[in-house]
């Protein structure tokens, strides 16, 4: 079976690129989700981080107070280090476990076709260690930035800041197997996912 891990910046459309391959039947691990639920009221996780950045990061629900601790743990480079350090670890063994129940459960289903990590973070988190084969989703920036001001409605100023943060494609484009090239329409993305879908897990119609 194989793993193929899907990245990107930004607004590179690493969303509508999964959702294709759902649609064709893969089982998705979507790593901003997992990174989310770790952060959910009650989870250890988000208790050690509490400890680390003080008791306040959570509201009286439980429930994490997000612009507090961004402002404490985005302050300088060592404290956003220290925040990664609680739950980068804890991502990583989620999403491998959640790799392993799929792989599992496509091993016994020839329904299930293919298993897809969704990952932002797929080479900086070490993730893709995890994974067989690496597609990158690139989209010059003057257009990713477009695009995410038009349907996410993030100021140019913000989007900018957000993909300055990430590695570029040129450093992602080293680590690929598949290069799905998204400046284009929606329909001639759907047709590369098509030729992924047969090339990467040899379902040809
Ligand atoms: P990511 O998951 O990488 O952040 P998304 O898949 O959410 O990116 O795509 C960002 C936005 O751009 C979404 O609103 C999406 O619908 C839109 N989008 C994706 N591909 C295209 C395209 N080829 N043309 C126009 N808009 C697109």
């Amino acid at each position: 079976m194989t793993v193929l891990g899907i990245t990107g910046g930004i607004g590179s459309g690493k969303s509508t690129v999964t959702k294709a391959l759902a649609q064709r039947g893969a089982l998705i691990v979507d790593a901003d989700q997992v990174a989310r639920l770790v952060m959910e009221p009650g989870h250890p996780v988000l208790a050690k981080v509490a400890e680390v950045f003080g008791q306040d990061i959570l509201q009286p629900d439980g429930s994490l107070d997000r612009a507090l601790l961004a402002q404490r743990a985005f302050a300088s480079t060592e404290q956003t280090a220290r925040l990664n350090a609680i739950t980068h670890p804890a991502i990583g063994e989620l999403i491998s476990e959640e790799l392993r129940k799929h792989n599992a459960a496509a091993a016994a289903d020839r329904e299930v076709p293919a298993v897809v990590l969704d990952h932002p973070l797929l080479i900086e988190s070490g993730a893709i260690a995890l994974v067989d084969k690496v597609a990158v989703v690139v989209v010059d920036v003057e257009e990713r930035i477009r695009r995410l001001g038009q349907f996410r409605g993030i100021s140019e100023e913000d989007a900018k800041a957000r993909i300055a943060q990430q590695l570029s494609d040129e450093e992602r484009l080293q680590h690929a197997d598949v290069v799905i090239d998204n400046n284009g329409s929606v329909e001639d993305l759907e047709s590369q996912v098509e030729a992924l879908w047969n090339e990467v897990f040899g379902h040809g119609s």
